[in-house]
């Protein structure tokens, strides 16, 4: 996947796909000190672009660096990298990290911070499960306490635990998996925030302990607006077999419905594709 053409933004320019590498002793790779967005380009325009670039700068500086850009300026990149790749619907991905410097310790506050912005075409996340719901595996890994690492960043770290519970997922032929957090509360899955419906009413656990997504939040408003009532609160596992509806949300993800989670099953309702349905209809006005 490295060796072909194309294009990717990088410290200020646009550099050949094949090139665009980073050195052995690049401090992210060996510390984890990067910070990334996923973001979604749907007819030409980027939804929430300006959201997204805002909490790529937070995140980094919830890790203790600052990237050398403006929001403007990152915004700028990502529609640069996009033009020169032919590109109108793509997914996007700016990623910010400490590089080499002249320390390969710990400590890199002599590092430099470099940006880069690359994009490839993306369908379904969850392939066919986007139409029949997705099956998903409960992660024996539990998200972590906001006193062990900071979990409202967009950051590499948090994703290790991620990968391993998606591998630990696939093997048993899920879609993805649920992880509880610290508490043992319903947190949300590797890549996506969760909902849950009952009785007409909506039901998410409160974003304290992990990302609260931009689709998180977009889909709340969108439901409030419908007249729907949401309660962002603690959710027990044991009240999942209370659930009638469950669907996920993400940049990637979108709004993917959930049909397993475990021995539980959802229906594919109403609620869940009326939601979809304006989800999609919104990211492409
Ligand atoms: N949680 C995690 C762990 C994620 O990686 C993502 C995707 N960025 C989300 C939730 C959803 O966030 P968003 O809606 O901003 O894409």
């Amino acid at each position: 996947y490295d060796d072909r053409d194309g294009k990717i933004w990088m410290d200020g320019k646009l550099v050949e796909w094949r090139d665009a590498n980073v050195h052995l002793l690049t401090h992210a790779l060996h510390y984890a000190s990067s910070v990334f967005e996923g973001e979604r380009c749907y007819n030409g325009k980027i939804f929430k672009g300006i959201e997204h670039s805002k909490r790529l700068r937070a995140s980094a500086s919830m890790l203790d660096f600052e990237i050398p850009y403006s929001v403007e300026e990152i915004e700028a990149a990502k529609y640069a990298m996009l033009e020169a790749n032919g590109w109108t619907d793509a997914y996007v991905r700016a990623v910010a990290w400490r590089g080499a410097g002249e320390d390969m310790g710990v400590s890199a506050a002599r590092n430099p911070v470099r940006l880069a912005v690359a994009g490839w075409e993306w369908g379904n996340y969850y392939g066919d499960a986007k139409f029949k719901g997705a099956k998903l595996d409960i992660s024996k890994w539990k998200r972590p306490s906001p006193e062990t690492i900071p979990v409202h960043a967009k950051a590499a770290g948090l994703y290790m635990i991620c990968t391993m519970s998606k591998h630990a997922a696939e093997a048993k032929g899920c879609s993805d998996a649920l992880f509880m957090d610290y508490r043992g509360y319903v947190a949300e899955c590797t890549g996506a925030n969760i909902f849950f419906v009952k009785g007409g009413e909506v039901h998410t656990p409160l974003a304290d302990a992990f990302l609260n997504g931009i689709t998180r939040q977009t889909v709340i408003a969108m439901l409030k607006e419908k007249g729907i009532t949401v309660h962002e609160r603690h959710i027990m596992p044991e009240e999942l077999a209370s659930f009638e509806q469950c669907w996920l949300t993400g940049t990637a993800a979108e709004v993917t419905p959930v049909g397993q989670i475990g021995d539980y099953t959802f229906e594919v309702g109403a609620l869940t594709r009326d939601i979809a349905e304006s989800y999609e209809k919104m990211v492409r006005a």
